[in-house]
């Protein structure tokens, strides 16, 4: 069997990241990757299902172990990528989706050449604003922080081989499916 594709999506918070992957998540040819954090869960996020929620000494075990493709500290938490579940889903032809920020996609870049690297941009910093306080998630603080961290990471986007702007969401949707398709048809990979 053809082994799946490693797909790396970064974003800043705020760009619709999510409701674009929920989209193309229903297609069982992709494998979600959930990450392991030290951030504690929002309101509505499962254990194992959004990430795999852990203390910072069990996150410090793992990294002692190798036990992460990549791992990085993002707004005071750790956020990092277990590489057994990730090889085993691309044994099985899986398309793989890597949800990470900018540090770690940058590690994969070194030690994956072969991942596909996507960025999903907002229209504008005021929209990346306006989202997270309709999310209603974090404090005024946070997202302070999170805007500031979604400006800085907008200047990492021509490290990636793909930008699509979430503007209208079924663009960006369709977008999303034409990179991934246009990949599985390369010849040369
Ligand atoms: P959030 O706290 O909003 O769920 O995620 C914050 C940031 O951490 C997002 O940019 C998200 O993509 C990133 N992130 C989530 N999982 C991982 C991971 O396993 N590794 C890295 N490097 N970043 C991650």
């Amino acid at each position: 069997m053809q082994e799946g594709l490693l797909i790396v999506v970064s974003a800043p918070s705020g760009c619709g990241k999510g409701t674009i992957l929920g989209q193309i998540l229903k297609d069982e040819k992709y494998y979600y990757s959930v990450s392991a954090t030290t951030r504690t869960p929002r309101k509505g996020e499962i254990d194992g299902v959004h990430y795999r929620f852990m203390r910072h000494e069990e996150f410090e075990t793992l990294i002692a172990e190798n036990a992460f493709l990549e791992y990085a500290s993002y707004c005071d938490n750790y956020y990092g990528t277990l590489e057994k579940p990730i090889d085993d889903a691309l044994t099985e032809g899986k398309h793989v989706i890597l949800e990470i920020e900018v540090k770690g996609a940058m590690q994969i870049r070194e030690s994956r050449p072969d991942a596909k690297f996507i960025f999903i941009a907002p229209p504008s910093l005021e929209t990346v604003r306006q989202r997270l306080i309709l999310r209603g998630t974090e404090s005024e603080d946070v997202i302070a922080k999170r805007v500031e961290q979604a400006a800085a990471e907008l200047q990492c986007k021509n490290m990636y081989d793909y930008c699509i702007i979430n503007d209208v969401l079924e663009d960006a949707i369709a977008d999303f499916r034409s990179i991934v398709r246009a990949e599985e048809l390369k010849i040369n990979q």
